[in-house]
């Protein structure tokens, strides 16, 4: 089955709110077999939300709209879905008195407005609100089920799942979705989908879809059968034959980030490990520490912004930072190697560079950034040039050195 979301409030199509319950009905549809299809926000307008639920009823099955449901002027859905469907509202007696006891119990007094929230159109069922005074509406039209909920997140979620959810999943039965996601690292975009396209061009079932993200490219494999297992099955199938397929780029098969597939790793292998970062201030320490039980693999690091730091706390000698500057090969050696000596750690991780926006030059553009890899075998010392703004830079050389610890864990000396 297959579902459509309007979500109405003129709030939401302002920079200072964004439209969260979408996102959380649509993980609950997912859970139980529903698609979304279409997705929608529009303001408090009489009118244009009378076009768009009159698209939406044109189209799908299941049409839920959140929001608009107050008692005052600018709350439309109930009288717009009584006049687009044709069909007069009717006071409940019964949400009436409901709405009179809640406010009798927080000692306040009614106001008239509130009288609304009683009228429902004609032929729906209420969906009772613990939490607030608007009750949902469950409405049966033609062969279109619509929903309307309240816009709180915290009135419409408790709704939607005790008083809707059981019921779409019996009307949605012998239809489950199931998503596996695989992550890749160290191969562009394109080239992922160079490789994939032979292999999911193949089937309909499961879908795919490649992302770049921050934490690295992702492909989801997202398939559908008439159970749980079944639709597991399907997506495990693709995502075998992906996996197959990127050989060691894929550093995450069940959706796991590349902090947790390293610490992983170096669990396993009982490795620890210390860092020095100078470009990235900790942003390294930041992501190993989110892991949890990191501390069974993270000794901790060092933030070493300014030479004298580079010396005192990594060991870094004063001789090579002015021989070669403190964004150097050597530099970032001395720090893998200072910090892995003075922690008494298995791996050392050295970080230095130029995020921008100033401090580059014509030999020392901005991006370039050293990253040093030390333990008993020796140093390994990659040079980059990142592109992108500050953020982004820092944030490339923290995923770069987490590869390169994900590659020497796992047994590969080199990139
Ligand atoms: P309403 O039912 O339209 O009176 O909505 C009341 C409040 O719920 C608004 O002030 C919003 O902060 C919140 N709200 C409404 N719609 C959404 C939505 N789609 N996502 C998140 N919050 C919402
Ligand atoms: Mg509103």
């Amino acid at each position: 089955m297959d579902a459509e979301i309007i979500a109405v409030g003129s709030e939401l199509l302002t920079p200072d709110h964004q439209d969260t319950n979408s996102l959380y009905l649509t993980g609950k549809l997912n859970e139980v077999g529903i698609e979304v299809r279409f997705k929608t926000i529009v303001g408090d307008d009489r009118e244009r939300l009378a076009t768009v639920l009159r698209s939406a009823l044109g189209r799908s099955p299941l049409i839920i709209l959140t929001g608009g449901l107050g008692p005052t002027e600018d709350d439309l859905n109930r009288a717009v879905v009584a006049e687009v469907l044709g069909r007069p509202l009717v006071e409940v007696p019964e949400i009436l008195e409901r709405i009179r006891a809640r406010f009798a119990l927080l000692g306040r007094p009614m106001s008239e407005n509130n009288a609304r929230q009683a009228l429902i159109p004609q032929g729906a069922a209420w969906l009772e609100n613990q939490n607030g005074t608007a009750p949902g509406i469950w409405l049966e039209h033609n062969h279109a089920t619509l929903i309307l909920l309240p816009g709180p997140p915290h009135e419409m979620a408790p709704i939607f799942d005790s008083q809707c959810l059981p019921r779409l999943e019996r009307l949605s039965a012998g239809e489950r979705i199931q998503t596996r996601v695989i992550k890749v690292a160290g191969l562009p975009e394109s080239e992922v989908d160079r490789r994939l396209a032979p292999i999911y061009q193949r089937y309909q079932n499961p879908t795919t879809t490649i992302l770049a993200t921050p934490g690295g490219i992702e492909v989801h494999f997202r398939a559908r059968a008439a159970t749980a297992q079944q639709a597991e099955a399907l997506a495990g199938l693709l995502a075998d034959q992906a996996e197959a397929e990127l050989g060691e780029h894929v550093f995450s098969s069940r959706g796991e980030s590349l902090e947790e597939v390293v610490g992983m790793y170096l669990v396993m292998k009982q490795k620890t490990l210390a860092t020095a970062e100078s470009c990235t201030g900790g942003l390294l320490s930041e992501r190993l520490t989110r892991v949890p039980g990191s501390s069974n693999f993270y000794l901790g690091g060092a933030v070493c912004y300014s030479n004298e730091l580079k010396t005192s706390l990594a060991g870094v000698s004063p001789a090579i930072l002015e021989a070669h500057g403190a964004v150097s090969k050597p530099v970032a050696q001395a720090l893998a190697e200072g910090i892995r000596r003075r922690a008494s750690a298995s791996i050392g991780l050295g970080i230095t560079g130029i995020a921008g926006p100033g401090g580059g030059t014509n030999e020392k553009p901005v991006g370039l950034t050293f990253i040093a890899l030390a333990d008993e075998r020796g140093t390994e010392i990659r040079e980059f040039r990142f592109p992108g703004d500050r953020q982004r830079v820092r944030w490339l050389a923290s995923q770069f050195a987490l590869e390169m610890l994900r590659r020497r864990a796992r047994g590969r000396s080199k990139l």
